[in-house]
């Protein structure tokens, strides 16, 4: 099977479970780098200013909210910056 996040062959037994990123199965690396991260992004408080940019990112590039909180935890990035990472990402 292919990871369903960066689309490599990857083994069904060796595959995780990619939520909130992708309904699929991910491989280790993709688990490692996007869909950890996404799972604690998920538990941080967002204000109205952050619910704002999230908003304005998912306009921008059409990824779901833990893709667009996943961006947007990253280093504190602002839409921009969270937009030109997520650019070419199979979210
Ligand atoms: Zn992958």
């Amino acid at each position: 099977m292919k990871c369903c996040i960066c689309g490599e062959q990857i083994e069904e037994v060796f595959s995780n479970n990619a939520l909130p990123i992708k309904d699929g199965r991910c491989c280790n690396t993709c688990n490692d780098v996007y869909v950890i991260p996404a799972r604690i992004a998920e538990l941080e408080i967002i204000n109205d200013e952050k619910k704002a940019m999230i908003k304005e990112l998912k306009n921008k590039i059409g990824v779901n909210d833990a893709v667009a909180k996943l961006a947007l935890s990253k280093n504190n990035w602002d839409v921009e910056t969270a937009y030109e990472w997520l650019k070419g990402k199979a979210f």
